[in-house]
């Protein structure tokens, strides 16, 4: 499968994300690791991960896929986009690639399958850059049984999001702002991610949302208000994850987000009808609630998961979880 395609003047245009950047030959895309070689683009970063750890799947976060269980995580170098509040700038703003280390798409599979690890989740910088090797990594882990996760900022081309149906299972995205002016700053376009999660919305592949919630940046209620009525619209089934902020890379100056920003956000997510809002980053509001009888299904402790009235996707007065709760 080819993410590129023929431009004039020797050009090709990179149909990995959104950007379809033109790339003359010898020159790489934004992100910095896709290059045009000559007759085709080569992703730099195939084989190389810079990061790869094993994590709780709350982690990434995802609240209703596999909880309570192990993931092996990795990333590269680079990104498409460039925030200011990045918490992985040092992997996400690198162009040098560690070569050091090559990890096929077999072997990668192989350490998922040593760890016990029964998904595998593509994250930590931007995975659609490298979804040449997330792609051949995930179809093996298929074959073993494994599933395959993917965290990002939701600025994949169609041609991705139509090839990750079937390989991909699940997907948590960044929502960062519903502001297109702020989403430029950051190097991506509002419009686009917003067509992108209706796009995801439409596929077999389980999704949640999250948003940083960034102190004076896009914490204003009316913000709020239009990312949870998006959110609502698509449908009332997806987690939305609010998470703190906690000063970083570019943005030192600003202060941590407070427990009563947070609030505020959660309280505006439950008067759309949202069934399940999540604080992240902070030891509040992390559990499952039945959106029907109010009973307690899934307490989270830190990463801790505590299973009490959730039997596969159903409460016990019959109401129906939505989510993948079962290996
Ligand atoms: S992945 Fe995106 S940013 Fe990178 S070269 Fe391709 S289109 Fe450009």
């Amino acid at each position: 499968m080819e993410f590129y395609r023929a431009y004039k003047e020797g050009k090709l245009i990179c149909t990995l994300c959104q950007h379809y950047c033109k790339i003359k030959e010898g020159s790489t895309g934004i992100c910095g690791v896709n290059k045009n070689v000559g007759d085709k683009i080569d992703c730099l970063v195939y084989g190389y991960p810079s990061a790869l750890y094993i994590d709780a799947i709350e982690k990434k976060p995802l609240y209703h896929f596999l909880p309570a269980t192990k993931i092996l995580s990795l990333g590269t170098v680079g990104c498409n986009f460039h925030c200011s509040f990045c918490q992985n700038w040092s992997l996400s703003q690198e162009h040098q690639i560690d070569k050091s280390r090559y990890i096929s798409p077999k072997n990668m599979v192989q350490l998922a399958l040593e760890s016990d690890c029964p998904s595998i989740a593509y994250t930590y910088n931007e995975p659609t850059i490298f979804y040449p090797y997330a792609r051949d990594i995930a179809i093996e882990a298929h074959k073993k049984g494994l599933k395959n996760v993917y965290v990002s900022n939701g600025y994949e081309s169609d041609e991705v999001i139509d090839d990750m149906e079937g390989i991909i299972d699940a997907i948590n995205i960044d929502l960062k702002s519903y502001n297109a002016v702020y989403y430029k700053s950051l190097g991506g376009s509002l419009e686009k991610v917003l067509k992108n999660i209706r796009h995801f919305a439409k596929k077999d592949i389980w999704m949640e949302i999250t948003t940083l919630i960034v102190p004076t940046k896009n914490d204003s209620g009316e913000e709020l208000h239009k990312i949870a009525s998006f959110i609502a619209e698509l449908s009332l089934d997806i987690p939305w994850h609010i998470s703190a902020f906690h000063p970083d890379y570019k943005e030192i100056e600003l202060p941590r987000t407070s427990l009563q920003s947070l609030k505020k956000a959660y309280a505006i997510g439950k008067s759309y009808g949202l069934k399940y809002v999540y604080m992240g980053n902070v030891k509040a509001n992390a559990d499952t609630l039945c959106p029907s009888c109010g009973k307690l299904l899934i307490q989270r402790d830190g990463f801790r998961n505590s299973f009490l009235f959730l039997k596969g996707n159903f409460c016990e007065c019959g109401e129906k979880i939505e989510g993948v709760f079962d290996a």
